[in-house]
C-alpha cells in the first residue's frame, strides 16, 4: 500500500515537473497588416494637421478614439468595462476567472502634433496579441485584461500617467478635482463631458487583482536600432523629480544701470543653467537634468528683470544619485544667488520613485524571446510610462521595439512592420505563459 502511494506521488511529481519544464504555447501568426490598419484608423482621431497627431484627454477626438477602441475590443469577444476616469479594461476570461488576472496595455492620448505609435502600440499590440492567441486556439488559465489607460501624457492637465496613477491609488480625488487645463476647464467638467458621469471615488483595486502587468512600447531612443536588436527588455524605469527655482532682484532701467551695478536674476538663472550642464556632464550615463521652462518677469525689453523662474527636472533610475544631483544643483543655485546679490527660493513640485521591473516577468520575457529565436537586450527606460506606476502595485515588465532614429513625440515617429510583429509575438508568448503561472 505504502509502495503504491509512493508510486503515485512520484508519478504525479514527475508529471508536474514534465509539464512545467515543457510548457509551450503554439506560435502565433501576427496579422501585422490588421494591426497597422487599426493604428492608422486610431490615428485619424486627431485635432491637428496630418501626419502629426493631437489627441488630448477628454477632447472630442479622445471620445471618438474611445468609441473605436471599445468597438474593436467587443468585436474580438472581450468584455469591456471602465472606471470613473475612463481607464478602459477589455477582458479575455480565463478558465480560472477568480485567479488574479494578467494585464497588458498602454495609453492612447498624445502630446501636441505627435506620432502614431507611442502608447497606441501597447494598446492595439495587446489586442493583436490576444487576437492571434485566440486564432491558434490558445485558452488562458488566468484571465487576460487589456488596459487602455487614460492620459499618460502631460498635455491637457499638466500631470503625467493620470490613469495609471489613479488606478494604483497614487493620485487622490482631492488632487484630481483641483486640476484645470490652460483654458481654465476643470477636470470634473472635462471628465463628465466625455461621458464619464459616475461619481469619482478612490480606486479600490487591490494588490492581488493582477498577477502581472506587461507593457509593449516603442523604445523612444535608438539603442536597439544602433545594435540591430529587435527586442528590448526593460530592467528599470527612471523617474523624475521636479523643482522650481526663482531668483529675484530689484530690477531697474535698461539704459541707466551699468552692468557692474546690476543684480540681474536672469543672469543668475543663465549661469545656473550652464553650470547644471557641466554638473551632469561629469557622469553623462546616469542622471538627466533639464530646464524646460524659463519665465522672466516683467518680460519688458527695456527693463532689467526682477524675477527669473525655471523648472528643474532631474531623472534617474537610482533615487540616491538623483538626490545627489538635486543637492549639488541647489547648492550651486544658492552660491550664484549670493555672488550676484539676488534672493533665491526653491520649491519641490513632485518626486516619483524609480521602478525596478519584476525578475520573474523578465525571465518569462527572456524565455518568450528564445521561443521565437529573437535576440534581445536588457536596458533601462529613461522616459517613464504607465508601467512606472503599475510597478508600485503589481509585478511589472516592459517590452521595447526599435523606432526609427529613436524619434518619438514627433509626427514622423515610425516603427517597422517587422519590428511591430516581433514585439507582438513576444508579448503574446509572455501573456500566454503568465496566464499559466
Ligand atoms: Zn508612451
Amino acid at each position: 500500500m505504502l509502495n503504491l502511494q509512493l508510486f503515485y506521488f512520484l508519478f504525479l511529481f514527475s508529471l508536474l515537473t514534465f509539464c512545467t519544464a515543457n510548457f509551450s504555447v503554439p506560435h502565433v501568426s501576427v496579422n501585422t497588416e490588421r494591426l497597422i490598419e487599426d493604428l492608422k484608423i486610431l490615428g485619424q482621431f486627431s485635432d491637428g494637421d496630418y501626419p502629426g497627431i493631437t489627441r488630448l484627454l477628454y477632447s472630442k477626438e479622445d471620445k471618438a478614439a474611445r468609441r473605436y477602441l471599445v468597438a474593436l475590443f467587443e468585436k474580438s469577444g472581450l468584455s469591456v468595462s471602465w472606471d470613473p476616469v475612463g481607464n478602459i479594461f477589455a477582458r479575455w476570461e480565463g478558465s480560472d476567472p477568480r485567479a488574479p488576472a494578467v494585464a497588458s496595455g498602454s495609453h492612447f492620448d498624445t502630446l501636441l502634433n505627435a506620432g502614431l505609435y507611442d502608447g497606441t502600440l501597447g494598446v492595439l499590440g495587446a489586442l493583436e496579441a490576444v487576437r492571434s492567441l485566440k486564432e491558434v486556439g490558445f485558452e488562458p488559465k488566468r484571465s487576460i485584461d487589456i488596459i487602455a489607460f487614460t492620459s499618460e501624457e502631460v498635455s491637457r492637465f499638466g500631470i503625467g500617467c493620470l490613469g495609471s496613477r489613479y488606478l494604483v491609488g497614487s493620485l487622490s480625488i482631492e488632487e484630481l478635482v483641483k486640476l484645470k487645463d490652460s483654458d481654465g476647464v476643470d477636470f470634473e467638467s472635462a471628465r463628465k463631458s466625455c461621458g464619464y458621469t459616475e461619481r469619482l471615488e478612490d480606486s479600490k483595486i487591490s494588490e492581488d487583482f493582477y498577477s502581472a502587468f506587461v507593457e509593449l512600447h516603442i523604445e523612444q531612443y535608438h539603442i536597439l536600432e544602433d545594435e540591430g536588436i529587435p527586442i528590448g527588455l526593460v530592467t528599470d524605469i527612471a523617474a523624475p523629480a521636479l523643482y522650481t527655482i526663482e531668483w529675484k532682484g530689484p530690477g531697474g532701467h535698461a539704459g541707466s544701470v551699468p552692468s557692474n551695478e546690476r543684480q540681474d536674476p536672469f543672469l543668475a538663472a543663465s549661469e545656473f543653467a550652464l553650470s547644471l550642464e557641466q554638473l551632469v556632464l561629469r557622469d553623462p550615463k546616469n542622471s538627466r537634468a533639464t530646464i524646460g521652462r524659463v519665465e522672466v518677469y516683467p518680460g519688458s525689453a527695456g527693463a532689467i528683470p526682477r524675477s527669473a523662474r525655471l523648472s528643474l527636472d532631474i531623472r534617474d533610475i537610482n533615487e540616491e544619485s538623483r538626490t545627489r544631483v538635486k543637492d549639488l544643483s541647489l547648492e550651486k543655485a544658492a552660491a550664484i544667488a549670493r555672488k550676484r546679490k539676488v534672493t533665491m527660493e526653491t520649491s519641490h513640485n513632485y518626486s516619483y520613485p524609480p521602478a525596478r521591473m519584476d525578475q520573474r516577468i523578465i525571465q518569462v520575457m527572456e524565455d518568450s524571446c528564445r521561443a521565437y529565436n529573437f535576440r534581445y537586450l536588457k536596458l533601462v527606460s529613461r522616459p517613464f510610462h504607465d508601467s512606472l506606476f503599475m510597478a508600485t502595485k503589481f509585478p511589472t515588465g516592459m517590452i521595447f521595439i526599435p523606432c526609427n532614429g529613436g524619434k518619438s513625440h514627433v509626427p514622423d515617429e515610425y516603427a517597422s512592420p517587422d519590428d511591430i510583429s516581433h514585439g507582438v509575438e513576444v508579448l503574446a508568448e509572455t501573456l500566454a505563459r503568465l496566464s499559466y503561472q
